[in-house]
């Protein structure tokens, strides 16, 4: 496939960015996952506004604008869709703070961002039918990654080893709780549940991502009258959820059947999840 790497398009297996890029050494740096169907880019401006305000933070600064990351995307979905099986097409996004000449850790001040780019097939999106859908089990752990879990950062690690934590019990994704016992999100993922009817998930803060599908969701359920509300879940308000639902880039949003071997509801995909994945449906190409 065909990548981009600092202003030229390239193939991926022909990128090299060297050893001392401070992406490499420290995972310093921010990157985004962009989801496409049928060429068409779902939530677009929210994903790059959720770089830029992770560039801000980490005082990287942006070498390119926003127009200037639409068309490297536009791009890439374009030239990769003849080497790709299908035209469900994910962008992978990268900004490191760049390449030093030596390893030290305070930030260095001339040096320019390295930005990569390359595209991957997806998954179509799953069917709208509870009937047609199986659902996730996933295990349940103490979130032992750090307090700054809203930045997306590069430096994937805790996540790495949560999400293994998860596939090793047989399940595919891992829930995270912190020391209070207050559901956080999952190791690639955010939660919501049902609850007495009503669809929750916890408000954001740094102990998680401001998951762009979590956004388009919430926007979705509020345009079609869905009732939600942001509050904190707690392990116990989960485990005795009627139902559990992940939300990413790559799962949209994906019912969850089983949490730690315990059967969510019934144990299959529920009635509120499937008005959801409806409304998100409905939404999701229009902003
Ligand atoms: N939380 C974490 C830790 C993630 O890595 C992700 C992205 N895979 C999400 C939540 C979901 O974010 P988004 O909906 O923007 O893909």
């Amino acid at each position: 496939t065909i990548a981009f790497l600092n202003g030229q398009y390239l193939p991926l297996d022909e990128a090299r960015i060297s050893p001392m890029d401070r992406g490499f050494l420290f995972g310093d740096g921010i990157y985004e996952v962009i989801p496409s169907y049928g060429g068409k880019a779902v939530g677009l401006a929210a994903h790059l506004e959720r770089m830029n305000n992770g560039l801000a933070e980490l005082e990287i600064k942006n070498p390119y604008r926003d127009q200037e990351y639409q068309q490297i995307i536009s791009t890439l979905i374009l030239r990769n869709k003849s080497k790709l099986a299908s035209d469900n097409i994910g962008v992978y996004l990268h900004v490191s703070r760049g390449t030093d000449t030596k390893r030290f850790h305070a930030y260095p001040k001339h040096i320019t961002a390295t930005i990569f780019a390359f595209a991957f097939e997806i998954s179509p999106p799953p069917p709208a039918d509870r009937k047609l859908v199986k659902g996730l089990k996933v295990s349940l752990c103490e979130d032992l990654r750090w307090h700054r879990c809203h930045i997306k950062s590069t430096a994937l690690l805790g996540n790495v080893m949560h999400f293994e934590h998860g596939q090793r019990q047989g399940n595919q994704e891992t829930i995270l709780y912190n020391r209070e016992r207050q559901v956080t999100e999952a190791s690639s993922s955010n939660v919501f549940v049902v609850d007495n009817g009503v669809i929750r998930t916890p408000p954001l803060d740094n102990q998680l991502l401001p998951g762009i599908t979590r956004k388009l969701a919430l926007e979705s359920f509020k345009r079609e009258g869905l009732v939600f509300s942001e509050s904190v879940v707690t392990v116990r308000e989960l485990l005795n959820a009627q139902e559990v639902w992940l939300t990413s880039s790559s799962k949209e949003i994906s019912p969850v059947i089983e949490v730690d071997g315990h059967k969510v509801g019934s144990g299959r995909p529920g009635p509120v999840w499937e008005r959801a994945i409806q409304a998100y449906n409905k939404y999701k190409f229009s902003c």
